[in-house]
């Protein structure tokens, strides 16, 4: 077998790599561009890129290409050989630090929200020299944001660095007031990854799966995920091939895959690796998603990452577990042990308090999409609503912050606070409430409703801007502070008095909580079209305006593009349905209807005294189910026409949202009884129960 050790990243130029192939002064001329933050200078950019291109040939490369993360949730990528002619009719390998530094696609074909007209199709690529160029497929690929000719960013990974950088800032800030020693502060993210393992035979005769990811239709099986007996079962021997191999796959990428063990749902699993810095987690998750698709296809399965793949049955989400942590290796989530470090992780507490609370709708919207709209809400994922998770034990400390208990002088009452019983055993009492959406569990926060196949890039975007901007306010109050003990412990309690309404420690799945929350005046956004508008709220935009993160451009284009893709999908998932009603369902219902009939016919030539009373009651139903299935395909298709002449994205989408879905649940519940009637031999295409045990 081989040596896992050995393999671990063995595609992947590391910083080691780099320093074992590149002259040490380049290195460390290198090492001082990224750690300043300067651009390379050609010459320098020449010998690493050479370098690289070594070392990747070496690997069986061929070709590089840069590697990005447009506005679709996944990566994209365009590649060039290495070869350049010579005189003599050969060729040579060549990558030149150009190349390396920056990319001109042609990229008109990418989702921009008018950020670019055609004729300026143009879009820049260029290096992110923090995320480690790697080779796959024969390929180098070189980690990029991209944007487009203005210089307006039309990716996922240009406003994450600008995030990263700005959280870093006032995270220093604060660790500075407090004198804790550091140079650097850096988001750290762990993504646990739900999705679902059907056979290829069964999703082939699927045109739904095929088109849009995910079932349109689907009755019922027998056996759902009622007896609990699939979460944490054996694994199946063809799935447990297929994650040893991905586990393989991963590694050699330097991916940290871990954890891995059957979901709740039939079919349904999961993988977690484990927590990396935030761009590197969000390049690994998109290479984990790629990965899983394909090392299923080699398994003859195919890999569905769909938040809801499957009605009646737990949808998919990404749990993004999210931190801070110092380049000293201190996690600034984790309580601590000693009066001091209790009192900076109170204050880091307070600013996220503030920031889920004062920013609801962003977070809410990071998530947003038409996939998730089927699985937010749905009794088995967070609502939609945003609240955080605190646990009975912090929540008490907070309160007794509050309600002064034990406050007589502040320098006392400071290192009251300090030296309550903070450390440890908090570990291990938070993290049981699996209903919250935002959850403190023990030493980092799990927002738990990020999409099964979204990017967590845009999560975390917000996450950290809106921490960081809280954590700037206090670090405005506190550098100018006479007194940091009365201060910070001033700012925790103002924050606990104007934002405890977000903090909930009950069951986020009841009817009550709804109520509380609205109650508590706290957003209840319930479908797509309810979140995208926020995104341009004057609020938000001053927010991402005054720190750099996205103009007001940049956020009109990324709300066009939400606009779009929602509209886009349902676009395509109305037409698979009818196309599956006219073509398949329809037919096939007729079909059975005659056979139905020539048998009661042929049973009366027989002897006109056999009753045909059980086929005359199943034509009755049949005949009527098929008359509203029709009639609903046909309004279906009146819609359609409507929504097309709608002019306004926004518009659009709310007519999908309200109209279109609506007709689309009532088909799929005529057509579901219908397949609970109609011979399994005459159905058009595999039942829930074929597509979910097809795994063997
Ligand atoms: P769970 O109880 O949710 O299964 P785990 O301990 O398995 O919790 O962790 C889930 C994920 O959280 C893993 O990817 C893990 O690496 C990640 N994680 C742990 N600590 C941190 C941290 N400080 N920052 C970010 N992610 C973290
Ligand atoms: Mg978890």
């Amino acid at each position: 077998m081989e040596s896992i050790p050995e393999i671990f990243g063995e595609y992947v130029f590391s910083d080691e790599r780099m320093k074992e192939n590149l002259p040490s002064v380049t290195y460390k001329a290198y090492r001082k561009c990224i750690e300043n933050g300067e651009s390379l200078t050609i010459d320098i950019a020449n010998v690493v890129a050479n370098a690289m291109k070594q070392w990747a040939i070496g690997k069986g490369a061929t070709h590089f290409t840069h590697w990005f993360q447009p506005m679709t949730d996944m990566t994209a990528e365009k590649h060039d050989s290495f070869i350049n002619p010579d005189q003599n009719g050969k060729v040579i390998m060549e990558f030149s630090g150009k190349e390396l530094i920056k990319g001109e696609p042609d990229a008109s074909s990418f989702p921009n929200g008018g950020l670019r007209s055609t004729f300026e199709a143009r879009g820049y690529t260029a290096w992110d020299p923090t995320s480690p160029a790697f080779v796959k497929d024969g390929v180098l690929c070189i980690p990029t944001a991209f944007c487009s000719y203005s210089g307006e960013a039309l990716d996922q990974k240009t406003p994450l660095l600008k995030s990263m950088d700005l959280i870093n800032i006032h995270a220093m800030r604060i660790l500075n007031i407090f004198g804790t020693p550091a140079r650097k502060v850096n988001t750290t993210v762990g993504p646990e990854q739900e999705y679902f393992l059907v056979d290829k035979s069964v999703f082939d005769k699927r045109k739904d799966l095929i088109y849009c990811n995910r079932t349109l239709f689907g009755a019922r099986p027998a056996k759902g995920q009622e007896l609990s007996d699939h979460y944490f079962g054996a694994i199946k021997p063809r799935v447990h091939d297929f994650m040893r191999e991905l586990d393989f796959e991963l590694w050699r990428l330097g991916i940290n895959a871990k954890t891995e063990h059957n979901e709740v749902a039939p079919a349904q699993h999961e993988l977690a690796p484990v927590f990396a810095t935030t761009n590197i987690a969000v390049d690994h998750n998109q290479l984990v998603m790629e990965m899983m698709k394909k090392v299923a296809a080699r398994y003859n399965m195919v890999c569905l990452l769909h938040e809801k793949p499957f009605a009646g049955l737990n949808g998919s989400g990404k749990h993004n577990n999210w931190s801070m942590a110092t380049d000293t290796g201190l996690n600034l989530l984790d309580p601590g042990k000693t009066p001091a470090q209790n009192a900076q992780f109170l204050l880091f507490l307070a600013a996220i308090i503030k920031a889920v609370d004062e920013y609801q709708d962003l977070l809410r919207m990071s998530v947003a999409s038409a996939g998730n709209d089927h699985r937010l809400g749905g009794n088995e994922a967070p609502p939609s609503i945003i609240s955080m998770f605190l646990g009975d034990e912090l929540t008490q400390i907070l309160d007794d912050i509050k309600s002064g208990v034990g406050h007589r002088d502040t320098e006392r009452e400071f290192m009251h606070i300090g030296s309550t019983v903070l450390p440890t055993i908090l570990r291990d009492n938070t993290d049981r409430n699996r209903t919250s959406p935002f959850a403190f569990t023990g030493n980092k926060f799990e927002f738990r409703m990020v999409g099964s196949s979204q990017s967590i890039s845009m999560a975390n975007t917000i996450i950290n801007t809106i921490v960081a901007s809280e954590l700037d306010q206090f670090a405005d109050i506190l550098e100018k502070s006479g007194d940091i003990n009365r201060d910070v412990n001033r700012i925790i309690i103002d924050t606990l008095e104007k934002h405890d309404r977000i903090i909930f420690n009950g069951n986020n799945y009841s009817e009550e909580w709804v109520k509380e929350a609205e109650r508590r005046g706290l957003l209840n956004l319930r479908s797509t079209p309810d979140c995208i508008g926020r995104f341009g709220e004057e609020k938000n935009v001053a927010l991402f305006e005054k720190y750099g993160i996205f103009t007001r451009n940049e956020i009109n284009s990324r709300m066009g593009i939400m606009y779009e893709n929602y509209c886009n999908i349902l676009h395509i998932e109305a037409l698979t349905m009818i196309d599956m009603c006219n073509k398949n369902i329809i037919p096939a219902v007729i079909g059975f209807q005659g056979k139905v009939a020539e048998a009661a016919a042929a049973k009366k030539t027989v002897s006109s005294a056999l009753s045909i009373k059980t086929e005359e009651d199943l034509l009755t139903k049949i005949s009527k189910l098929l008359d509203c299935l029709a009639t609903s395909v046909k309004e279906l298709e009146d819609e359609m026409i409507k929504v097309n002449g709608i002019k306004e994205t926004d518009d659009k989408a709310r007519f999908y949202r309200e109209n279109i879905l609506t007709c689309m649940s009532q088909i799929r519940e005529i057509a579901d009884e219908l397949e609970l009637i109609v011979d399994e031999k005459d159905w058009p295409f595999p039942a829930y129960g074929a597509v979910l045990y097809s795994v063997r």
